[in-house]
């Protein structure tokens, strides 16, 4: 039986994208018939995590997770330093009973609450104004006045944030995850607050076991990934 990756494609062929809604399409075919040169296709957050295990900061991990935050939540898993093709993305496992409407079609999944596009959707919201860009955003977030207006959507933001974490690094035994995505252009504003909600959710056996680190690679990540598949 065929096995149908969510989000992940298969043969050039996406079968379900929650965020592009493209389902069971050939990108590879499409594109290859317009530029005449062999097209491969592979999934954005795997892309990212191969580039992080090669020359990143996943690169004297053995087990590693690399959690690409942005528009959803992508994942690649490596254990004992292998990359793990069919443990699939993090970004739609439940972590809310009833919980938002995913694209995906469930009810609570993790990218529902913890992707930038969530955080900024919701940022958009409190400041009135649906057109801010990412970076009137991060604008808005380096000014203490304004950041004081939007301290509680940032606090429950990182502890669904933190919720996911400590859950993929208790099960994948992870020495080391890295955060990368476009939630590194917020890294400032981020990072720290993440480190201490997980400091305070995670038991002191898993705090020492599991490092927390900030993709090297940033936002590039993944086209420098794409450039080592073979
Ligand atoms: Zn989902």
């Amino acid at each position: 039986m065929e096995f149908l990756f969510l989000g992940r494609p298969k043969n050039g062929t996406i079968y379900y994208s929650p965020n592009l809604q493209a389902n069971e399409l050939n990108i590879e075919e499409i594109i290859k018939e317009k530029i005449h040169k062999d097209v491969y296709l592979k999934n954005d957050g795997m892309c990212a995590g191969i580039a992080e295990k090669a020359y990143g900061s996943l690169k004297e991990s053995s087990n590693g997770i690399f959690l690409g935050i942005g528009t959803g939540i992508g994942t690649a898993v490596f254990m004992h330093g292998k990359l793990e093709e069919d443990i699939r993305s993090a970004g739609h496992m439940i972590i809310e009973k009833n919980g938002k409407r995913c694209n995906c079609g469930k009810n609570g999944c993790y990218e529902a609450y913890a992707s930038m596009k969530v955080l900024k959707t919701q940022l958009r919201n409190r400041f009135q104004n649906e057109n801010l860009s990412s970076k009137e955003i991060l604008t808005l977030l380096q000014n203490s006045n304004e950041i004081t207006k939007v301290e509680d959507i940032l606090k429950e933001y990182i502890e669904y944030l933190a919720i996911g974490i400590a859950n993929m690094a208790r099960i994948c035994s992870a020495d080391t995850v890295c955060i990368g995505g476009s939630f590194i252009y917020f890294k400032d504003i981020l990072f720290e607050r993440l480190i201490k909600e997980l400091d305070r959710i995670m038991v002191p056996m898993e705090k020492e076991m599991t490092k927390i680190k900030l993709a090297t690679l940033g936002n590039d990540a993944g086209m420098i990934g794409a450039t080592l598949i073979n």
